[in-house]
């Protein structure tokens, strides 16, 4: 996931233009329910603005680091989010995050103000963060109750679950919907 994903922004990057330097990004998968489907954890970074561009060794020279550690954010991906979205939802969702990504290391601070808004139209992405909800239909093993699957809409799966064998135990695949509103 993690690969497929990193390909796909070093992609985007050139063909949107992004002004992104991949060395300092580092990558995580979340696997724990999430709010949002991606998100850049970076340091936060005193008197940084989106507009103004940071002078990296001052800043660090300021909070006491290093440019190189100052400068490194983490790209963390949403597991259950990355299964669920379809293939342009999750590259939209990257494409947001990009945008994070360029903005930090370019001014040190990142949001979602106009300067985001232009940005997000000419890469084609979603101003919000791509949010992300509890999955509505969850597929469990029929025989030990692993969760084999998660989905957020009505799917193949999700319709012929019945069809479908668990891959722990080869059993059948139960579907329960899950904060059905
Ligand atoms: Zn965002
Ligand atoms: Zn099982």
């Amino acid at each position: 996931m993690i690969l497929g994903s990193r390909a796909y922004c070093r992609e985007a990057a050139r063909e949107y233009d992004f002004d992104v330097e991949f060395a300092p990004v580092e990558w995580e998968v979340s696997t724990r329910a999430k709010r949002r489907a991606a998100a850049v954890k970076r340091p936060k970074i005193p008197d940084a603005e989106v507009g103004d561009p940071i002078d990296w060794r001052a800043a660090a020279d300021r909070v006491g680091s290093s440019p190189e550690d100052l400068r490194t954010c983490t790209l963390s991906l949403t597991w259950a989010a990355f299964e669920s979205f379809d293939v342009g939802e999750w590259t939209t969702t990257l494409r947001h995050e990009l945008i994070h990504v360029e903005q930090f290391q370019r001014y040190g601070t990142t949001d979602h103000g106009p300067a985001f808004e232009d940005r997000a139209e000419a890469v084609d992405a979603s101003v919000r963060c791509p949010p992300f909800a509890d999955p509505k239909y969850v597929l469990t093993c029929a025989d030990c109750g692993a969760v084999v699957g998660r989905r957020y809409r009505e799917c193949k799966l999700v319709r012929q679950h019945d069809q479908y064998r668990s891959s722990c135990c080869g059993a059948s695949v139960a579907c329960s919907e899950s904060g059905a509103e």
